[in-house]
């Protein structure tokens, strides 16, 4: 059993405040909210995330896997993850609620471009053969760490972005100051034909622009929750509603108001709302649109 129990989290109360009092999960009319990007493999429980997800209205989680780490794990042990959730769910007296389904997303971060080699090539092929697959990624350019050296970062940018047009897979793209020339090799090798994210929005919608142009679909997370982010609220509420998802990045940059937090699928749903009133759109109509993104790109049958 994954749901050790020497781990503090608990399957309920779902969100507690910094004062210890119980946050309302927010209402979308029952229409379920997509985790577009996870890393659930970084998480303590992944089990124990995935009930809570369930129990919040997550429908979808996408969830990243690096073949230059340990990729396999992911593949490995998502059975038996689902399966805990499940038995979480059922002991809780809530196997009326379904546990989302979840796909995986393989490549290696550019943190980790120094290690794409001809070997993790070979295991990112057999990977991405696996039905679980959904995407390539997450592929980029990353010159804010800088924890592989620029050039071999946009080589492994070209690599990865050939293989998703090679694999039919949608890519999805980590961008982080380095905009221009994540911009520029997307130009040169082309967007995926299976689609594009550029993941994690977090800048002006004048950075946005040329990749909504391209195509491109473009993922908010908690980043567009907090409370200084007006231009990204503005560029969220430039995208097309066919090409808006939702993530949360977890365990990274829990949105508002759990800012600071070892962040989960479940918080997605406050990202969710916050982008709906930003968009001045009603919550169920906005999951509406944002959960079928999210299947039409990331759960769709293997071209
Ligand atoms: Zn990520």
């Amino acid at each position: 059993m994954s749901s050790a129990p020497q781990t503090p989290a608990m399957l309920l109360p779902l969100f507690v405040d910094g004062k210890g009092r119980e946050v309302a999960v927010p209402d979308f009319g029952g229409m379920p909210i997509a985790d577009t990007h996870a890393h659930l493999d970084m998480l303590d429980d992944p089990a124990l995330a995935l009930a809570r997800a369930a129990l919040a209205g997550v429908g979808f989680v996408a969830t990243v896997a690096d073949v230059t780490e340990d990729a396999w794990r992911t593949y490995d042990e998502l059975p038996s993850w689902l399966a805990n959730a499940r038995e979480l769910l059922v002991a809780e007296g809530r196997e009326d609620v379904a546990v989302p389904r979840v796909r995986v997303v393989v490549g290696a971060h550019p943190h980790n471009a120094k290690d794409w080699t001809q070997d993790t090539e070979a295991e990112f092929r057999r990977l991405a053969a696996d039905s679980v697959t959904c995407a390539i990624g997450e592929l980029g350019l990353d010159y804010h760490y800088d924890h592989s050296p620029r050039d071999v970062q946009r080589e492994a940018m070209r690599a990865h972005l050939t293989l998703a047009h090679e694999f039919g897979l949608p890519a999805v793209v980590h961008l982080r100051e380095a905009h221009a020339d994540g911009l520029e090799i997307l130009r040169e090798v082309g967007r995926p034909p299976a689609g594009c994210i550029l993941h994690c929005f977090n800048l002006a919608p004048e950075v946005m622009e040329p990749f909504l142009e391209l195509g491109c679909h473009v993922s908010f997370a908690g980043p567009a929750t907090f409370k200084k982010a007006e231009e990204v609220r503005e560029a969220a509420q430039a995208v097309p509603e066919d090409r808006l998802l939702t993530e949360t990045d977890c365990p990274f940059m829990a949105p508002e108001p759990f800012r600071g937090r070892t962040n989960e699928p479940a918080y997605v749903v406050f990202t969710a709302a916050r982008l709906a009133r930003a968009r001045s759109e009603e919550p169920e109509p906005f999951a509406r649109h944002t959960f079928a993104a999210a299947l039409a790109l990331l759960d769709a049958e293997r071209r």
